[in-house]
């Protein structure tokens, strides 16, 4: 008799493991509909702190949680690992590339979030390392680490082009990526290679614009470049990277620099899968949807977080974290809204802030309307992403390994993994 009530309820499908996707699961948690969220990973990735994997603070794992561990107590969800190829909004199905091959849905909630942007330079996608994924976190591990011990036996001019580390894009990925790696190269590994002096190593962050973190207001970003410039990194502004050819980046005005590693941080867009909705997509690839966020022609799909266009009150509402949460929160409210025959709620973007880290004791941010820098910006920043980190096992984890770095200047995961 439960069984047959239980197939009667509302199917809503959610497309996503990431932050849009799994508070969506969770708003539903306790509501009559029977949810299947479907990810090609098994575990929802903390995108913020990838670049501290990057720069050996972090493991993986420590990073990552497994989708099923997170809602294992939720008793009206399935989870499916599998890669979503289509959706079908006509006949409300899920394609997916692997077994069951379908999803049928009432309501569809979109949540793939992005890929980075490579804004078509083939070289560049084809040879530098992007920041989006576990494996590109790693990737970066492997390159620096292994740059390292390739410099050891190498020629003089070799030697200065596996030294030199080029990190493209100056907004605050760029930056904590330029701010970590900085510090791994001058405050850990030069003390594991004693044949190198501190001149030896170049880290260079090259900016197109003219001013590092566009996203904050002009004297914030005056102050991540001088604390990265202390830091020993040369900051390139006005210098748009135009090719890459795995040992030389090349700017667009012409001039060269051996070098044998390029992290491109430069921008993303929204994922792939959004063309498969078949309706005319916004910039970078983003859904253009209704203020109540439902696909125009098709109120039964919601698109949210980095793939979704809105435009909120100062333009579009930015890819970043609490946004997908925020409209996460909407759309389940609305699906809810919609299943009672009810008027649907509009989403409103409320800027929790902005925040970025450049390093020990130095991070910008724009909080409550107050511009924070220095050991308080550093300290809320700490705050925030560990209690936004899923898992207490994940967050003791993180905070025994920030400690140890902090005060013996030491990084554990200095290892170089050959299986990639
Ligand atoms: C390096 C970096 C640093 C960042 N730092 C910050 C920060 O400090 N603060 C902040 O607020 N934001 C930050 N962000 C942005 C933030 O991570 C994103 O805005 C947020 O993850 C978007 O959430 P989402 O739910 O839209 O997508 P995501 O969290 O990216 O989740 C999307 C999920 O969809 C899955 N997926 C995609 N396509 C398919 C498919 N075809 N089939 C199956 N599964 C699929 C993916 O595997 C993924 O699990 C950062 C991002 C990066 C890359």
């Amino acid at each position: 008799m439960k069984k047959q009530s239980d197939r009667e309820l509302p199917r809503v499908a959610i497309l996503g493991a990431g932050f849009g996707g799994l508070r969506v699961a969770k708003r539903l948690a306790r509501e009559h509909v029977r949810l299947t969220m479907v990810d090609r990973m098994n575990y929802h990735l903390f995108q913020p702190l990838l670049y501290q994997v990057a720069a050996a603070y972090l493991e993986p794992s420590q990073i990552a949680m497994g989708v099923r561990t997170i809602l294992r107590a939720q008793a009206n969800l399935s989870f499916v690992m599998a890669e979503v190829t289509g959706v079908d909004s006509v006949g409300r199905k899920l394609t997916l590339a692997s077994p069951p091959y379908g999803i049928p849905y009432d309501y569809l909630v979109v949540a793939p979030g992005s890929v980075t942007h490579y804004r078509d330079r083939a070289g560049i996608a084809s040879r530098a390392i992007g920041l989006k994924s576990l494996s590109d976190s790693i990737a970066i591990r492997n390159q620096v680490l292994s740059c390292f011990e390739q410099a050891t036996v190498a020629g003089a001019e070799q030697r200065r082009g596996l030294l030199t580390f080029c990190i493209v894009g100056g907004g605050s990925a760029g930056i904590e990526m330029a701010g970590a790696l900085t510090e791994l190269i001058h405050g850990v590994l030069l003390k594991d290679y004693p044949s190198m002096t501190r001149s030896d190593p170049r880290l260079i962050l090259a900016e197109a614009g003219d001013r590092l973190l566009p996203e904050m207001m002009p004297q914030l970003g005056e102050i991540a470049m001088r604390t990265l410039e202390r830091r020993g990194v040369e900051v390139l502004r006005g210098r748009p990277v135009a090719d890459f050819t795995g040992s030389e980046v090349l700017f667009s005005d012409g001039s060269r620099i051996a070098a044998h590693t390029l992290i491109w941080t430069a921008g993303v867009k929204a994922a792939p899968i959004t063309r498969m909705l078949g309706i005319p997509l916004g910039p970078l690839g983003r859904v253009p949807v209704d203020p109540t966020l439902q696909v125009p022609a098709n109120p039964r799909v919601f698109v949210i977080g980095d793939a979704a266009f809105v435009q909120g009150d100062g333009g579009a509402v930015p890819m970043v974290a609490p946004a997908a949460v925020q409209m996460a929160d909407v759309a389940a409210e609305n699906i809810l809204r919609d299943i009672a025959g009810k008027p649907l709620a509009r989403f409103v973007y409320h800027n929790p802030g902005q925040l970025a880290t450049i390093g020990r004791n130095a991070a910008v941010a724009y909080v409550w309307g107050i511009r924070w820098k220095g050991i308080l910006a550093w300290l809320m920043w700490l705050v925030v992403h560990l209690v936004r980190l899923i898992g207490f096992r994940n967050r003791l984890m993180v905070l025994i390994g920030w400690s140890l770095d902090y005060f013996f200047h030491e990084r554990a995961v200095r290892i170089i993994d050959r299986s990639r």
